[in-house]
């Protein structure tokens, strides 16, 4: 039996470029939650690791803060006190994500504006209390398997910052959710996320994405300089 600090891990849910997930139990409150780890890129120098695991720590706190029904509730961030490994305990969230559900095709006008409601009214909930997302994409939107509700995960995570983009491209993933600032690696707000949310609105209703690009580099071109159809 696996622990991650008091939580009795049961198996993983997934990964993505920079963590694990994994459903967990909390013994003490007998719940199901979601434990996400997080691995630094390998390329990073030691002294970045340690930074940008400082940060992760940081902002996920800032993200606990955050209470609404379309935003995945942050219970605990915390480090494994044997390895170390820095962790955050959240809200599980049985059904799927957005992503694979788009990746069945696009939906219903309806069902769009529903989940696009939703998701505005919590990126207002969290602009209001200062967080922004950073990271809006299909991948980051639960649809709970028992109302429908779409809720949005890993809020204010860190993420490299943009300069570093080139140089991590392969950890950092796509900018085809990303704003222009964002991909110009300017500073982003609460207007940088609503870009991201209409580029998954975008892409909800007609199955393609606003900004294609054969490459990275051309996908960053074309969202930095053309305008969407
Ligand atoms: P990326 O690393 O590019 O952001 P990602 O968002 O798919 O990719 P993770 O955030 O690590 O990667 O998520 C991995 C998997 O875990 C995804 O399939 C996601 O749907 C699932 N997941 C994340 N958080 C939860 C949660 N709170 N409840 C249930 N499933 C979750």
């Amino acid at each position: 039996m696996r622990r991650l600090g008091r939580y009795v891990v049961e198996r993983e849910i997934g990964r993505g470029v920079m963590g694990v997930v994994w459903l967990a139990r909390d013994p003490r409150v007998g719940r199901p939650v979601a434990l996400k780890t997080i691995r630094p890129p390998e390329a990073l120098d030691p002294e970045r690791r340690r930074e940008f695991l400082e940060r992760f720590l940081r902002e996920a706190r800032a993200a606990g803060s955050l209470s609404h029904p379309g935003i995945v509730t942050v219970y605990d961030v915390d480090r494994d006190p044997e390895t170390g490994t820095p962790f955050i305990a959240m809200e599980y969230v049985r059904g799927s994500s957005l992503k694979e559900i788009l990746d069945g095709g696009p939906l219903a006008l309806d069902r769009v504006a529903e989940i696009g409601t939703a998701l505005a009214d919590a990126l207002g909930e969290a602009h209001a209390a200062g967080t922004v997302h950073r990271d809006v994409k299909p991948a980051n939107v639960l649809i709970a398997e028992t109302d429908g509700r779409p809720k949005l995960v890993d809020f204010g995570v860190a993420r490299l910052p943009a300069s570093d983009l080139t140089r991590e491209r392969t950890a950092i993933g796509s900018p085809a959710y990303m704003a222009p600032e964002a991909v110009r690696g300017g500073g982003v707000d609460g207007r940088s996320d609503l870009f991201s949310l209409a580029v998954v609105l975008f892409e909800a209703v007609t199955g393609r994405r606003p900004f294609e690009g054969e490459d990275l580099g051309a996908l960053a071109y074309a969202v930095a300089h053309t305008a969407p159809p």
